[in-house]
């Protein structure tokens, strides 16, 4: 083993790992592009560009500019009672770019604490008002992150099971298929009539973390208007899937009624920096105004609105916004759903799935495929003995490469799928 796996091992506790029964963790180096270079020299396609945050590819030279610059200039400050012009920037550019009654930005630390604030944003919402509804309706196989609010409103799982007995009162939904689509509306409009609900959060079209499960924007449609009908605050959770990963700039962009407030994380800034954002109206906001400071959102992180994390933001926007960006975009969509095509059938392959710039598949198992069973392991160890970081989900793998991956790489990853 080498002097970094020795102290790696000696002493850092690593993230969802039984350490008892890992492999040693991959020592990576250095990074360029969609690229991985590992301790001994071989490299590895980011597939799933690091835990899903990097957009367009690693050491990327505008962002490290940016962020270079605003350390240079202002690197760090207490956010309450105190701005900077980063902040304000990307608040306003952040607004410009949602739909019209997204208003006001709260900054916190990365998706977790975006949710998470969401969710407390709901409740003092209601509790400010004088009717203090404390229920949230979610939709099962839910991940919005690992802080307790956040977990809660998860689904309930052998990930938090140690904890369940401090959550609070959350009803699930059936995640919605063309099987069941009508008895899971017919659900959720009897539950969100009771009066009960502070708020329905739900990850928009994509279901990350519980499998990359895709579902029908007109379901998603449909539900937030149920919720709205009953006047309970929509959360949407666009931690995975802001920022172009399902082809528009946003999920929510697809649907056209518009949830009361939004999460993001991950790629906002390019993926190089942890941020989180929870985007609601002015309506919502105002009403935490009051001449008593307990009414006002008393919330916020030592790092709340960093300067340098807002302008690796402001940065990653500029390359979002330039055409070759969006042609980029375009054509990984094309190409994947041309593979998604090429895979429909193959033979160790089923439900190969797409959204925007995303394809997921789930390998053949003899049983159902649980989340521990031997094939996860076994796919994971063989792509990355051809050169591919893929992290499954369970049976799931997907790829969801940084924006700046090239058609050859995406070529490769394939061939070596095809192999498998
Ligand atoms: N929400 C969604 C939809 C996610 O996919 C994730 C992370 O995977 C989170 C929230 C939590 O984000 P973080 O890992 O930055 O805390």
């Amino acid at each position: 083993m080498s002097e970094l796996i020795n102290k790696d091992q000696a002493y850092v506790w690593h993230p969802f790992t039984q350490v008892q029964t890992s492999r040693p963790p991959l020592p990576i180096v250095s990074a360029k592009d969609a690229l991985l270079f590992a301790e001994d020299g071989k490299q590895y396609i980011d597939c799933n560009s690091a835990w899903w945050t990097i957009l367009h590819g690693h050491g990327n030279a505008h962002i490290g500019q940016a962020i270079s610059a605003q350390y240079q200039t202002l690197d760090h400050t207490v956010f309450a009672g105190v701005t900077h012009p980063k902040a304000a920037e990307v608040a306003e550019r952040i607004v410009q770019l949602l739909p019209r009654n997204f208003e006001k930005v709260f900054y916190s630390d990365n998706g977790s604490t975006a949710t998470e604030v969401a969710i407390k944003m709901s409740l003092q919402y209601w509790y400010n008002k004088g009717n203090a509804k404390s229920k949230f309706l979610a939709i099962e196989g839910a991940y919005h992150g690992d802080t307790f609010g956040a977990m809660s409103v998860g689904e309930r799982d052998l990930f938090n099971a140690p904890f369940e007995h401090l959550f609070f009162d959350v009803d699930y939904l059936p995640f919605p298929t063309a099987e069941n689509w009508e008895v899971v509306k017919a659900q959720a409009a009897a539950l969100l009539a009771t009066n009960e609900y502070a708020g329905f959060i739900f990850e928009p079209l994509v279901q990350g973390a519980s499998g990359m499960k895709m579902y029908d924007k007109n379901w998603l449609n449909e539900l937030i208007g149920i919720a709205k009908q009953n006047a309970v605050l929509t959360i949407a959770d666009e931690v995975m899937t802001g920022f172009y990963r399902l082809g528009t700039l946003f999920a929510i962009d697809q649907v056209e009624n518009k949830p009361d407030i939004i999460c993001f994380s991950k790629g906002i800034t390019g993926g190089v920096l942890p941020v989180g954002l929870t985007v609601t109206s002015n309506e919502i906001h105002d009403v935490f105004l009051s001449d008593k400071f307990a009414r006002g959102f008393l919330h916020g992180h030592s790092f709340t609105g960093n300067p340098i994390i807002c302008a690796a933001i402001a940065a990653s926007l500029d390359l979002l916004a330039l055409p070759e960006t969006k042609d980029k975009i375009a054509s990984i969509c094309n190409w994947q759903k041309g593979y998604a095509e090429k895979f429909k059938n193959h033979p160790k392959l089923k439900d190969v799935r797409l959204a925007g710039t995303i394809l997921a598949f789930e390998i053949k198992v003899k049983d159902k495929g649980s989340y521990f069973s031997d094939i996860r392991n076994i796919a994971y160890h063989y792509f990355i003995d051809h050169g591919m970081l893929i992290r499954p989900l369970g049976n799931v793998f997907f790829i969801n490469a940084p924006y700046c991956t090239t058609k050859e790489q995406f070529d490769e990853i394939y061939t070596v799928v095809e192999s498998f």
